[in-house]
């Protein structure tokens, strides 16, 4: 497997510290509002990731923290409190906010065949951990306390500047975020483990401290959850690549100066989603959920087929006519896997022509995840000349990591069983059988293809024809 590491900014060999284990570790959502696709966009990547690396053979244990506590509007502790924020938009608590845009980050996730990660962590649940860790920061001498707040001095940590390779003058740029900067720091950069002085009266989240009664800042989640659920080291550590200059900067900082250690083999960042003004965002412009999505008539894994089409470290210009381009791509594609599945007869047979075909799947995702070469893989078995019960039997493999469902047929619910698309379809199911009888069969391949326009496809089997949704 060679993956790009953003530490050093190259491509290298994956060999995680522990033989095939590897311990994962992913920067979760900040739960003040709904993920947006390009959020998403991030979260499909880093499974394709977590599934390649199954796939290849490994064990991955993976962690993700839920940010339900601490994160300013800039990611360098300026600003209003995020979770705040969605409190007083909603008129609800900061718990309730935090529980019901959980819940609806996982359901998006669900939608989006975006596997659960082993291990999921409230940061709210991890302050008794938090104190501890600040404790020996200061017992080490990395803080200073100024303005009621504890502060992680960078000055003590020589490597500040190794991820981001950015001199501290665009790193301070970086960190101001335009929001007013924080003048009882003693280098720009510094950062608040520990929140007393809060600008919040307000601020629903407290607990006691040595520091004062007060709130933990934002990085200090994700460098403890990973020590306390991954050890003192791990393999690779995910986010997008707006992470880089302060978030995951600032995580090592307050990590490597704990252990003593180096933390992360390999340092894994995805591109942004752009909108018309720039990389979507939560603040600005239109801000594109799931549902808004499935609003306008788009299956989620349309935009799961969309997001595989491009390589994790270019940015993705979002448009809804590509969106519409895929969907139609996707379409079209599930249509002909679910018509092999349905179609085959033979026993399968393994050939050479096939290894070849997973072969070639495996190396593509193995060079550093190339998504849309393993798509054309895809579009290679079905064009080839294998018989279909080996096409569907490399199909089936495949979709265990690109996670398209493109074997799955939609199932019809209950309610759905007698509503009035129901109806309508049987209706025309009837007419071609009747169509076909008469021998009208320009009639009975229109009914075929008026069906197929909604996304329902025809099988004649032994006991009549049958219909399914792709
Ligand atoms: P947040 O919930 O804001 O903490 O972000 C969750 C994840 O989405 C992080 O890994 C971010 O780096 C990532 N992210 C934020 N905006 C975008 C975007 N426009 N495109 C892709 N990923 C993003
Ligand atoms: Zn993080």
């Amino acid at each position: 497997m060679k993956l790009f590491n953003s530490m050093t900014k190259t491509i290298e060999t994956f060999v995680p510290y522990n033989g095939p284990e590897v311990k994962m570790y992913t920067c979760g959502p900040t739960v003040y509002n709904y993920a947006h696709i390009g959020n998403l966009r991030t979260y499909i990547h880093e499974d394709i990731l977590e599934k390649t690396l199954n796939y290849l053979g490994y064990d991955v244990k993976r962690v993700m923290n839920i940010t339900d506590v601490g994160h300013l509007e800039s990611d360098a502790d300026d600003g209003e409190d995020k979770m705040l924020k969605g409190a007083q938009r909603e008129n609800k608590t900061v718990w309730q906010v935090a529980a019901f845009y959980t819940d609806a980050f996982f359901v998006d996730c669900e939608k989006l065949n975006i596997k659960k990660p082993d291990i999921i962590a409230k940061a709210t649940d991890y302050v008794p951990q938090y104190i501890e860790f600040i404790k020996t920061l200061e017992a080490k001498g990395y803080t200073y306390f100024a303005n009621g707040n504890v502060y992680f001095d960078i000055s003590k940590f020589p490597k500040y500047t190794e991820l981001s390779k950015m001199n501290l003058e665009d790193l301070r740029i970086a960190h101001r975020d335009d929001v007013e900067e924080d003048l009882h720091k003693k280098n720009p950069q510094d950062f608040v483990l520990w929140f007393t002085k809060s600008k919040f009266d307000n601020q629903a989240m407290k607990w006691d401290s040595p520091w004062g009664v007060g709130y933990p800042g934002w990085h200090i989640e994700c460098s403890v959850i990973a020590l306390s659920n991954l050890g003192e080291q791990m393999d690779i550590h995910c986010g997008g690549v707006d992470h880089i200059p302060v978030h995951h900067t600032n995580e090592i900082a307050q990590t490597e100066s704990y252990t003593g250690k180096t933390w992360t083999k390999y340092w894994w960042h995805a591109e942004f989603l752009n909108d018309s003004l720039g990389k979507m965002s939560k603040s600005a412009g239109e801000f594109l959920t799931v549902s808004l999505l499935e609003k306008k008539a788009f299956d989620p894994l349309s935009y799961r087929y969309y997001v595989l089409n491009s390589h994790y470290r270019k940015q993705l210009a979002f448009g809804f006519e590509n969106l519409e381009m895929a969907q139609t791509a996707y379409q079209k594609l599930k249509r002909k896997t679910l018509a092999l599945k349905k179609d085959h007869q033979e026993d399968l047979i393994i050939t050479e022509a096939g290894n070849k075909l997973r072969a070639a799947f495996k190396e593509t995702l193995a060079d550093d995840l190339n998504t849309a070469n393993a798509i054309t893989v895809l579009y290679d078995v079905l064009k080839s000349d294998l018989l279909d019960a080996e096409k569907v039997s490399i199909i089936e493999e495949m979709d265990r990591v690109l996670s398209l469902d493109l074997l799955k047929e939609a199932e019809v619910s209950e309610e759905d069983v007698n509503s009035d698309e129901v109806v309508w379809i049987e209706n025309l199911v009837e007419a071609r059988v009747k169509a076909k009888a008469d021998r009208d069969f320009a009639k009975a391949d229109a009914i075929r293809d008026e069906l197929k326009a909604k996304g329902i496809i025809l099988t004649d089997t032994a006991e009549g024809c049958k219909w399914s949704r792709i």
